[in-house]
């Protein structure tokens, strides 16, 4: 069975109500501070990501319409020269090659340009480092083209003199519509060109983003990384939707693995292939930057409002740990019970009224127990057991004092006589008696029945002898409260001088009582034994 020690050392360990309020208040700011986090990670990654998609793509258009535009101008430029040269036969070398020269460096549209006549002979070519006029075509691309005999554009190939180049040509036919060769443009893939002129030389901005522009058959014609150009790129989704005519905007995985947001774009006069793309990795980068900012403003105030609610709720939670407090020493020690105050919290107020009242209640009565078990409750006088203490401390300390045994004479009779409460009168009477006779530092019980006791602390036996008689002749002289006198016999004992313990020393002064009785009743007796003592 649980003891109320058992109870009050539960060993189990409690949570404090302060910690247990700031803890739940802790962990829903951090909870919402953390879903406001994730929450704004994903839609600021959905906004980068539509964001950077709908740029690439647009960029990607421009670019691709610039590149039609551009490339129906190498087009016409290339008919012009050819339409002069076809209609002027007799040109010379010189004039020729002034042509070519001119028309490449005003428009910057080729690397280098050829006239090259039916035969496959290089008739003339600028700028003359190009190559040496009276040789006949090297490359494939350019035999395939004067065999064709239409306007043609090449894949990307290495020419005679080891450069990436492509090749553009138109035929010549004179007024008779006799061919008599072609005009070719040629643009030096891995050097500075018409794109790099046009589009800049790519550069790559925070976001990583650059461009690249691929061939009807998925070859790389423009790249950052000039090693790759040429490179056939055609496994990519976004390259073969170029290579099918379609534009848009998608989320790729590039022939090299990265991960990359591109947005494309068809020229329509080559079916080229425009693409923009920006590594994902970059755009995670700029996000965690934004997102790292973000926190930076996030965070003191998130921090202030975490502060704020757990001083909040070790106020709300401080009437009620001082109330546990409090109770919890309750039975332990003497506690004073603390001025009553008003809360701002309506439990907490109700609850520290009620437990105040419930503890003054509780003291109160233990008050009264405590008093109950001590006193006689007919007289008010101590009883028996706190006389037997009182005499047994002062005893352990050796102070001397006299004792008193009082007994009232044929009582009785009074009792048959007046009844049995007048009879409780009379023992009030003589109580009260009694108590008007001693000092505060005396005490005064009852004994049982109609005998009691008197302890007289540092009292001789003459001196006990006249407060006995006081008492005696008191009541002698009273007619209250049975309209005669009602007297009493007394017998005085003496520590140490009779006996050294409680019952002996009680016993002697029972025993002179006892002699005051066989005498006649109504006198005081000391223990014959005093008279024997050496004093
Ligand atoms: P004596 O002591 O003079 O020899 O005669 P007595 O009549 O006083 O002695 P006894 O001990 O025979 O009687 C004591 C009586 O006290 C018996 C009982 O009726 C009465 N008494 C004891 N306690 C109480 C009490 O609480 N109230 C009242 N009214 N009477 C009590
Ligand atoms: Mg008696
Ligand atoms: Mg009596």
């Amino acid at each position: 069975m649980l003891t109320p020690r058992d109870i009050i050392n539960c060993p189990q360990r409690k949570i404090s109500l302060a910690t247990l309020l700031s803890g739940l208040v802790a962990l829903s700011v951090a909870l919402t501070f953390t879903i406001q986090l994730i929450a704004s990670y994903q839609s600021k990654k959905r906004a980068l990501f539509d964001t950077t998609l709908t740029l690439n793509h647009s960029n990607a258009m421009k670019m691709s319409l610039t590149m039609d535009s551009l490339f129906k101008s190498m087009r016409g430029s290339l008919q012009y020269t050819a339409g002069i040269m076809a209609n002027n036969p007799l040109m010379n070398e010189e004039i020729r090659y002034e042509h070519l020269e001119l028309m490449r460096r005003s428009s910057g549209y080729f690397n280098s340009i050829v006239a090259v006549d039916e035969t496959g002979i290089m008739r003339s070519i600028a700028p003359q480092t190009a190559g040496t006029a009276g040789k006949p075509l090297s490359t494939d691309a350019s035999k395939e083209a004067l065999a064709l005999r239409k306007p043609y554009t090449s894949k990307p190939y290495i020419s005679a003199t080891g450069r990436l180049i492509m090749f553009m040509s138109e035929p010549l036919f004179d007024k008779d519509g006799t061919y008599r060769g072609l005009i070719g443009g040629t643009i030096y893939l891995q050097e500075n060109n018409i794109m790099n002129t046009i589009f800049g030389s790519n550069n790559i901005d925070e976001l990583g983003t650059y461009f690249f522009v691929v061939s009807s058959d998925g070859s790389l014609l423009f790249h950052p990384d000039r090693s790759r150009i040429a490179e056939n790129v055609s496994r990519n989704q976004v390259v073969i939707k170029t290579m099918q005519g379609q534009n848009g905007s998608e989320q790729v995985v590039n022939t090299r693995g990265v991960a990359l947001l591109a947005g494309y774009s068809t020229v329509q006069e080559n079916n080229w292939g425009v693409v923009v793309v920006s590594p994902i990795d970059k755009v995670y980068e700029q996000l965690n930057r934004d997102i790292r900012t973000m926190l930076l403003y996030m965070l003191p105030p998130f921090v202030l409002l975490m502060l704020a609610a757990v001083w909040l709720a070790r106020r709300l939670a401080r009437p009620f740990v001082s109330l546990a407090d409090l109770v919890s020493k309750l039975g332990k020690e003497k506690v004073d019970l603390p001025a009553p105050q008003s809360h701002w919290n309506r439990e907490a107020d109700l609850l520290t009224r009620t437990i105040m009242l419930a503890v003054a209640d509780i003291r109160e009565r233990t008050d009264q127990l405590t008093q109950a078990a001590v006193t006689d409750p007919l007289t008010g006088l101590a009883n028996r057991r706190t006389m037997e203490k009182a005499m047994n401390g002062w005893i352990a300390e050796q102070a001397p004092f006299s004792i008193i045994v009082l007994d009232l004479d044929k009582f009785k009779s009074i009792n048959d006589t007046y009844g049995h409460q007048v009879g409780d009168e009379v023992l009030k009477v003589l109580a009260e008696t009694m108590k008007q006779s001693v000092r505060p530092i005396d005490i005064c019980c009852r004994y049982g029945g109609e005998e009691f006791v008197i302890l007289l602390a540092r009292t001789s036996v003459p001196e006990a002898f006249i407060v006995a008689e006081r008492i005696r002749r008191t009541m002698e002289e009273s007619v209250e409260p049975v309209g005669k006198p009602v007297t009493l016999s007394l017998g005085i004992a003496h520590y140490p001088s009779h006996a050294l313990a409680a019952e002996a020393l009680f016993l002697q002064a029972d025993q002179a009582l006892y002699e005051a009785k066989r005498m006649g009743r109504n006198q005081t007796v000391i223990t014959r034994s005093y008279e024997f003592s050496t004093e």
